[in-house]
């Protein structure tokens, strides 16, 4: 059966955009002989007829631009936002890159190999932060205690306060 054979309500295997898939169609319209538009039978889209899947670095190139036009989604905007905001007025370039065993402080910009710069939005005693990306808020954790605000332990003032005893006695 040739293009040519086809009628409108012909049964015809087209590509479908929406079903990402090969599907059977049913043609709607003929130009010259030619499939103008087609219904998919599986989602009911109509439009025009792909004989064949469009080559991958294509689909892969519409994937992209259709994820881009499809936008981000209401969450990630707001973080992109915060993130934004968080780094205003900084560059970035005095970020720290994220280790397990690094210690962090709160405000401090990092760099993370996946989620890239983010900032040190809360320390969650006793080993995890709470980091705000580009895309969103993370929880990262850190195998040594995070560092509260720099203060001497009590232990050691006391061990200075024997040694000043000592040095005057
Ligand atoms: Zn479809």
């Amino acid at each position: 059966m040739t293009e040519s054979d086809l009628t409108a309500g012909s049964e015809v295997d087209s590509y479908c955009l929406k079903c990402k898939d090969m599907t059977n169609h049913m043609v709607i319209a003929m130009t010259d002989g030619k499939i103008a538009k087609a219904q998919c039978n599986v989602c009911g889209g109509r439009h025009k007829y792909r004989a064949a899947k469009p080559s991958k670095s294509t689909k892969a190139k519409s994937s992209t631009a259709s994820r881009a036009a499809a936008g981000v989604t209401l969450k990630e905007k707001k973080a992109t936002a915060a993130f934004e905001a968080l780094l205003k007025g900084r560059d970035g370039s005095e970020s720290k890159p994220y280790a397990m065993t690094a210690i962090f402080n709160k405000n401090e910009i990092i760099n993370h190999p996946t989620f890239g710069l983010g900032v040190v939005t809360s320390i969650i005693p006793a080993n995890k932060i709470e980091v705000t990306f580009k895309d969103g808020v993370k929880i990262l954790i850190c195998v040594l205690p995070v560092s509260e605000i720099p203060e001497p332990s009590k232990a050691k003032k006391k061990k200075i306060r024997k040694a000043v005893k000592e040095a005057v006695a």
